[in-house]
């Protein structure tokens, strides 16, 4: 199924490996990246969702991954769920010490956002859908008109009574300062990041453009996203009816690689540039 063009991580190769075996599998994973860049070059209107696997190798861990936050943590998982955090102050408490030290602050872009940026300048980029909430795509230099950051951006703060909006960094000065659960200034509400918790709604504009693009686009590509988030994995369904071709580039299994064109198995950072630059 999955890997008819594809090789599996290289996770899976172990030391015991023949060298012939890990040769097959290395040529495999060549073919599968050719046939990708093929697609790539003969489509004109690409839509590509992103996920935290594009962001791993800027030193952001994944949820879901073998290194993944919640695979290290599975209490981690409440810091994002508005039930809990609305209900219980610890768990805000928690979550903004993890705020305070998100490697998203220090992170920078890698090869696979930048060559992001090239699909961009090479005018075939409808649109950009990124689950990621780290603002990446944006530092790397992708055109913030077209990416939809579907799950919100850490970099704002947000009052869940009177949606004040403003910059996260004067909330986490905030905390710096003592405030261990800062309020919102404003009304005095619960203040959290601006990203979707679970149990919140996505913004309909938001999804609409998402929506609209998959409908339209002749290639999805999708990269380092176990697209079990819903409704963004939708977009996948979306755009095969639509009579789009797809491509997934992930380093693990999704629920969508029976119905891609393409599955490339390698590191997102290698894979990008040779697929759009
Ligand atoms: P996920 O954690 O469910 O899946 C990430 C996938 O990427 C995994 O299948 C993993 O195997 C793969 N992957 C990781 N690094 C890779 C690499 N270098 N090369 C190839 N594949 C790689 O992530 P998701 O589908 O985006 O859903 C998780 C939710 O978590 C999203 O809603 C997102 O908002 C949020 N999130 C965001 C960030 C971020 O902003 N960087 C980080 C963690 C989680």
């Amino acid at each position: 199924m999955v890997d008819r063009v594809s090789t599996g991580t290289n996770r899976s190769l172990d030391a015991v490996q023949q060298p012939c075996v890990r040769d097959r599998l290395e040529r495999m994973d060549l073919e599968a990246t050719g046939s990708a860049a093929a697609l790539v070059d003969s489509s004109r209107r690409i839509v590509v969702l992103t996920g935290a696997g594009v962001s791993t190798d800027s030193g952001i861990p994944d949820f879901r991954g073998p290194d993944g936050l919640w695979t290290r943590d599975p209490d981690a998982e409440k810091y994002s769920s508005i039930a809990y955090y609305l209900a219980d102050p610890e768990i805000r408490r928690r979550a903004w010490q993890h705020r305070l030290t998100n490697p998203a602050w220090t992170a920078t872009p890698n090869p696979g956002h930048d060559a992001l940026v090239d699909l961009e300048r090479s005018g075939r980029l409808e649109l950009l859908v990124t689950q990621n909430i780290d603002g990446l795509h944006v530092r790397a230099g992708n055109d913030p008109s077209g990416v939809v950051e579907v799950h919100g951006t850490i970099r704002s703060a947000r009052c869940v009574s009177c949606d004040w909006r403003g910059p996260m960094a004067d909330v986490l000065d905030r905390v710096r300062a003592g405030e261990p659960d800062p309020s919102c200034e404003v009304c005095g509400g619960v203040v959290k990041s601006a990203t979707v918790f679970f149990g919140e709604s996505l913004d309909p504009e938001d999804l609409r453009r998402s929506f609209d693009a998959a409908a339209r686009c002749d290639l999805l590509v999708c990269i380092g996203t176990s697209l079990q988030v819903y409704p963004v994995a939708d977009m996948v369904p979306t755009a095969l009816r639509s009579g789009a071709r797809l491509i997934i580039v992930n380093a693990e299994v999704t629920p969508y690689d029976d119905a891609a064109d393409v599955v490339v198995r390698g590191s997102i950072s290698e894979v990008l540039p040779k697929l759009f630059a």
